[in-house]
């Protein structure tokens, strides 16, 4: 049975995997419901960026503890980096994760999360990139529950692995605005961001080998996270992230269709 088509919305989800094209469906959902972009990926790279200047050039394997599964106590970590500031301490846990291709632990994913959230008052916001695991959505719903808030539909941007892989290969991104580019169909100018002349940049996790292994990431954990929160009864409108003619009009009325129909 279709579900009527919300005329507002407190939040929606956007999932996908890793380079199936969630942005420019979400430039729709933001613009059409009047929703911020609440991104994870965004905020571990924000992170990692506070690590990258702090300039440590060390092996960040012996942070990791094997045995025990997570990493070693903070005060070990700060005594080594030779910092307290928690944010670099942050930034190094995340640049541990998503430069191997591996969703960040849980544990550290969900607290940011729901600080973040929190700052937005838990709406208003299209959550980009979370949940992804059987947790974090668990943690989610918890969450909404508590706070009184309500997600409203989620957006699943669907896309075959060797497209995924052909593109995210010549994805390029602003540091600066985050605008991003792709080397053949939306090229920057010259190598600079259409939007504030910055220099574009291929993500540290945008290498083939790493890809792979976020498809992979996508395709354990995160189907089943997706079919968690549909079977609590968020309804899902598929949509898919590869258009015959990719203009801003047919991506708009492709997820517009989507939620007329969603289940
Ligand atoms: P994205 O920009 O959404 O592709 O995220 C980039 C990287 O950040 C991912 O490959 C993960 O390493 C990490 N990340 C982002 N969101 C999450 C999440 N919800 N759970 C775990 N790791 C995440």
């Amino acid at each position: 049975m279709a579900h009527e088509i919300p005329e507002k919305v407190t939040n929606v989800i956007v999932t996908g995997k890793s380079g199936a094209g969630k942005q420019p469906r979400i430039d729709v959902l933001v613009e059409k419901y009047e929703l911020e972009q609440l991104s994870t990926g965004d905020i571990f790279r924000t992170y990692l960026g506070n690590f990258d200047n702090y300039d440590y050039d060390g092996d960040l394997s012996r942070f990791w503890n094997e045995k025990e599964d997570d990493f070693i106590p903070d005060k070990e970590i700060a005594k080594e980096l030779g910092t307290e500031d928690s944010s670099v301490i942050l930034g190094m846990k995340a640049k541990f994760f998503v430069e191997q291709g591996l969703f960040v632990p849980d544990r550290i994913t969900n607290a940011l999360f729901e600080s973040f959230f929190g700052k937005k008052g838990y709406k208003g916001q299209v959550l980009d990139g979370y949940p992804r695991t059987l947790d974090q959505s668990k943690y989610l719903l918890n969450l909404i529950e508590e706070k009184n808030t309500d997600v409203d539909f989620i957006l699943w941007v669907d896309s075959p692995d060797d497209l995924i892989i052909q593109r995210t290969i010549k994805r390029r991104i602003c540091p600066e605005c985050g605008k991003v580019f792709h080397l053949e169909y939306k090229p920057p100018d010259e190598g600079k961001c259409t939007e504030c002349s910055t220099e574009v940049i291929q993500r540290s996790d945008d290498t083939e080998e790493k890809i792979r292994s976020r498809l992979n990431e996508f395709k354990v954990k995160t189907l089943p996270a997706i079919d968690y929160l549909r079977e609590s009864g968020i309804p899902v409108a598929k949509v898919p992230g590869h258009l015959e003619e990719f203009t801003e009009e047919n991506v708009r009325r492709s997820v517009l269709d989507a939620i007329e129909k969603m289940e």
